[in-house]
C-alpha cells in the first residue's frame, strides 16, 4: 500500500539530509585546517578549500592513479607513498588518529612545505568502514621556529641571549644566554609577552608604544638599554628586535638579541674621560674647553649676552720644573688646580689647557659687556690673590703668583674658542712683559696688530738673505791711546720698502722663527771674509760677531764656525764671539764644553751685555773666557749714580785679576771714558762718542785704508 505521504517524508528526509550536509560541509570549512573525506575505495567525497591550498587537489583526484609531489623529508629525495598510507589505515581499520610528517614540495616554487597528515577511518554502527577522514595540518610556522631557533644558535655565540616571540608577542623560546642575563627561569619567560619583559625589565629613552610602532612601520629596531636583571643587578645592553614576516606579510615571530655592553660602556666612558680630562689635575683639558667655549658663544651670541674668559700662567712654573724636577712639579701644579678650584663658582669653566695655562670662562651671562669686565676684572684680582700663597709641596714650601690675559666675549669676529685663546694668550704674554700694579692684562686689537706686523716681519725676513737685504755694519773698538783694537759686527736689514730695520727690532722675530740659523750663518761667513780681508793689511785687528743663543745651541755650531773658518781662511785670533749670559743657564755642562773648544781652536769668547744677567762673575772665572762687555746701561749712569760705578769698578777688578779683556759699550762722552780709564787704562772703548756703527766700505776707508 502506497503511503500518499511517504514521498513528502522522502521529501522531508532528504531535505533534512542536505541541510546536515550543508551544515558539514560549513563546518569543514570553517576549520582552519585541511579536511578531505574519503570513500572506502578512496574517492575524495569532500574536500575543503584549506585542504586545497596545501595540497593540489580537488574531487576528481585519486591517490591510486594519480600522484603528488609528497616526501618524507625536507630536502625531497624520499618520496611519501600517499596511496599506500591511506589504503593501510583503511586495511587495519585505524580509528585512532594515525599522524605522519610530510613535505609538500611545489613544483613551481620548488619550496616544501611541512605537513602533518592526521588520518582515520570512520566507522558506521555496524561496524563498516564507512569513509577515511584525513586532516592536513601546516607545521611549516612550527618548523620555522625550530629552523630559526637552531640558527640563532648557530648564528650567534654564547654571549648574545636571545628570545623569540610568536605573533601574539608570547615567548616561546629563550636560549641559554638570556635565561641567565635576565635572571628568568625559561618556564617564566614563556608566561610573558616580549612587551611585558620590554616594559618591566627594560629601561630606555623611548616608549614601548613608540617603539612597537617602529618596529611595525621598520619591522626591525635595534639601540643601547638598560636591562634590569630579576636577580637585581642592571646592565648596559645592545639590543635588537626584529619581527619576521611570512610569506602573506603576515607578522609570524619577534625575535630580540640582546648583548651585554658594560664593560665596553665602561672602556668608553674611560677612553672620554681620558680624552677630555687632563690626568694630571683630574680639570678639564683643552679639548673639553674648546668645546664648552664654542657652546658658550653660541649661546652668549644667541641671548646677546657677555661672559669673561681669563687665561692664567703661572710665573715661575718652569724653574719649578727644571729646579726640583718634574714630580715636584706635577704635585704643584696638582695644587694651584685645588685652589683655582675652590676659587670659582661651581658653573664657571675651569680647564688646563697646556703645561701651567689655566683657564677660566664665567657664566654670568651679562647684558652689559663693561659690567662683564668690570666683574672679570675683580675675578682676576681674586684669583690672583688666591695664587699668590706660599703652597707645600713635598715638604716644601712653593710660592707661587701668576698672570692673567683676559677678555669678554663675544666680540667681533670672536665665534671661534681658538680665536678667543690666541688672544688671552696675547693678553698674559702682555702682562708677563709689562710691570703694571695689576697683574693682569686685558686683551686688546694693539696686541693682535702687533702679532700681524711680526708675521708679516717673519715673512719678509725668510728671503731677506737671498735677496741680500742683511748688511753688516761694524762699530770700532778703540784703547786707551785711540788706536783702533778692532770691530764689533752689527747687523742691518735693508727693507726694501721700510728701509733700514734695527737688529733690536728683527733679531728678537728671527730668533724666534728660528731664521736666526740661516741670518746668523750669512752673517759668519760675511765677518769671516771682509776680516781674512782686512787682517791682511792689519794682522792684529779683532772682529767680533754676535752669536744668539739659538745659534749657540745647535748641536752643529762648531762644526759649522770651523767650516767657515776653513773656508774664509781667516785666522780664529783674529775673531771674537760674543754670546751673553743666558747661554749658560740652560745647559751648563754643553756650554762649558763648547766653550772649551772654541777656545782651544783658537777663537776669542767674550760676554756680550754683561750685569744685566743673572750670572756671578765668580761663575766666569772658570770658563776661558777673553773679554767681558760692560753693558751701555751701567755706563750710562757714571759717574752720577754710585752704585753703577761701583758694579762697574768691581767688574774691571775682577777682569783684570783673570786677564779677560773689558769693553765698555755704549760710551758717549769724554767723561766716561776718563772715568773708565782711571779705573782701568786698558778698558776698550765701544761707542757713539768714537763711532757709529757704520758700512763695510765706509768702514775699511775710515779705518783700513785711511
Ligand atoms: P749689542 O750687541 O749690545 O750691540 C750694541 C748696540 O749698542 C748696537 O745696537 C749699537 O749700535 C748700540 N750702540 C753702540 N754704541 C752706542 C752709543 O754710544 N749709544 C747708543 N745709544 N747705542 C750704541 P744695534 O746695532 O741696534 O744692535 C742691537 C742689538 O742687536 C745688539 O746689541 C745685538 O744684541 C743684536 N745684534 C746686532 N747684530 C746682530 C747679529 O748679527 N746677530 C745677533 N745674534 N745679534 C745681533
Ligand atoms: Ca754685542
Ligand atoms: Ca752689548
Amino acid at each position: 500500500m502506497d503511503d500518499p505521504n511517504k514521498d513528502s517524508r522522502l521529501e522531508k528526509t532528504n531535505q533534512r539530509l542536505l541541510e546536515e550536509t550543508k551544515n558539514k560541509l560549513e563546518i569543514f570549512e570553517a576549520i582552519h585546517d585541511g579536511i578531505i573525506v574519503f570513500s572506502p575505495r578512496l574517492n575524495i567525497q569532500h574536500i575543503n578549500s584549506h585542504a586545497k591550498k596545501l595540497l593540489p587537489l580537488d574531487e576528481s583526484f585519486h591517490p591510486a592513479s594519480q600522484q603528488i609531489r609528497l616526501f618524507k623529508n625536507r630536502k625531497a629525495t624520499i618520496s611519501f607513498k600517499f596511496f599506500n598510507w591511506l589504503n593501510s589505515i583503511l586495511e587495519k581499520r585505524i580509528s585512532k588518529p594515525k599522524e605522519i610528517m610530510v613535505w609538500y614540495s611545489d613544483p613551481r616554487t620548488l619550496k616544501a612545505t611541512p605537513l602533518l597528515f592526521s588520518g582515520k577511518v570512520l566507522l558506521s554502527k555496524k561496524g563498516r568502514v564507512k569513509q577515511l577522514l584525513l586532516v592536513v595540518y601546516d607545521r611549516s610556522i612550527y618548523s620555522k621556529a625550530t629552523e630559526q631557533k637552531r640558527l640563532m644558535q648557530a648564528a650567534f655565540n654564547s654571549f648574545s641571549g636571545q628570545v623569540i616571540a610568536n605573533e601574539k608577542g608570547f615567548i616561546i623560546e629563550a636560549n641559554d644566554s638570556f635565561i641567565s642575563m635576565s635572571g628568568l627561569s625559561k618556564n617564566s619567560l614563556k608566561e610573558m609577552t616580549i612587551m611585558s619583559w620590554l616594559e618591566k625589565y627594560v629601561k630606555w629613552d623611548k616608549d614601548t608604544q613608540g617603539l612597537l610602532k617602529t618596529i611595525l612601520e621598520n619591522r626591525y629596531w635595534n639601540g643601547d638599554v638598560e636591562i634590569y636583571s630579576a636577580s637585581s643587578h642592571s646592565f648596559n645592553a645592545a639590543m635588537s628586535i626584529s619581527m619576521v614576516l611570512d610569506s602573506d606579510h603576515n607578522v609570524e615571530f619577534f625575535i630580540i638579541n640582546i648583548q651585554d655592553i658594560s664593560e665596553i660602556k665602561e672602556a668608553h666612558s674611560q677612553i672620554e674621560h681620558m680624552a677630555y680630562y687632563d690626568g694630571l689635575t683630574g680639570l678639564a683639558n683643552r679639548k673639553l674647553a674648546i668645546k664648552k667655549l664654542s657652546k658658550l658663544i653660541e649661546e652668549n651670541i644667541k641671548n646677546r649676552q657677555y661672559n669673561a674668559l681669563l687665561q692664567i700662567n703661572l710665573d715661575r712654573f718652569k724653574a719649578i720644573n727644571d729646579s726640583l724636577g718634574r714630580f715636584t712639579g706635577n704635585r704643584f701644579l696638582k695644587r694651584i688646580a685645588i685652589a683655582l678650584r675652590s676659587s670659582l663658582r661651581e658653573d664657571d669653566i675651569l680647564a688646563r689647557i697646556d703645561g701651567d695655562e689655566f683657564i677660566v670662562a664665567t657664566q654670568d651671562n651679562e647684558a652689559d659687556p663693561t659690567i662683564a669686565l668690570e666683574k672679570a676684572k675683580a675675578l682676576a684680582i681674586k684669583i690672583l690673590d688666591t695664587l699668590d700663597h706660599n703652597f707645600l709641596v713635598d715638604s716644601l714650601t712653593l710660592h707661587c703668583s701668576a698672570r692673567i690675559g683676559m677678555l669678554v666675549f663675544p666680540n667681533e669676529n670672536d665665534d671661534q674658542p681658538e680665536k678667543l685663546l690666541e688672544k688671552t694668550s696675547l693678553a698674559v704674554n702682555q702682562a708677563k712683559k709689562i710691570a703694571s700694579k695689576h697683574r693682569y692684562y686685558v686683551y686688546e686689537k694693539t696686541l693682535t696688530e702687533q702679532v700681524q706686523r711680526k708675521r708679516q716681519m717673519e715673512n719678509d725676513l725668510n728671503h731677506a738673505c737671498e735677496r741680500n737685504e742683511i748688511e753688516t755694519f761694524f762699530q770700532a773698538q778703540i784703547d786707551q791711546h785711540k788706536n783702533l783694537y778692532g770691530a764689533e759686527a752689527l747687523s742691518r736689514w735693508n727693507h726694501p720698502k721700510k728701509g733700514l730695520i734695527s737688529p733690536a727690532e728683527f733679531i728678537p722675530v728671527a730668533e724666534e722663527s728660528r731664521l736666526i740659523l740661516k741670518i746668523g750663518n750669512w752673517v759668519m761667513v760675511r765677518v769671516f771674509e771682509l776680516a781674512k780681508q782686512w787682517t791682511q793689511i792689519k794682522p792684529e785687528l779683532v772682529f767680533s760677531i754676535n752669536i744668539s743663543p739659538i745659534q749657540f745651541h745647535e748641536a752643529d755650531f762648531i762644526d759649522h764656525v770651523i767650516s767657515c773658518m776653513k773656508e774664509t781662511g781667516v785666522n780664529p785670533k783674529n775673531i771674537t764671539l760674543e754670546l751673553t749670559e743666558s747661554v749658560f743657564i740652560s745647559d751648563k755642562e754643553t756650554a762649558l764644553e763648547k766653550i772649551q773648544r772654541l777656545d782651544h781652536i783658537g777663537f776669542k769668547i767674550a760676554i756680550d751685555d754683561f750685569g744685566t744677567g743673572y750670572s756671578s762673575l765668580s761663575y766666569f772665572q772658570k770658563l776661558p773666557i777673553h773679554e767681558i762687555k760692560i753693558d751701555k746701561s751701567f755706563v750710562d749712569k757714571i759717574p752720577a749714580s754710585k752704585e753703577d760705578t761701583a758694579i762697574i769698578e768691581s767688574i774691571i777688578y775682577l777682569a783684570n785679576t783673570k786677564n779677560i779683556k773689558t769693553v765698555a759699550e755704549g760710551v758717549e762722552t769724554q767723561k766716561q771714558i776718563d772715568f773708565i780709564h782711571k779705573i782701568n787704562s786698558d778698558t776698550l772703548i765701544q761707542g757713539y762718542f768714537y763711532s757709529r756703527p757704520c758700512d763695510a766700505e765706509s768702514f775699511e776707508q775710515l779705518f783700513i785704508k785711511p
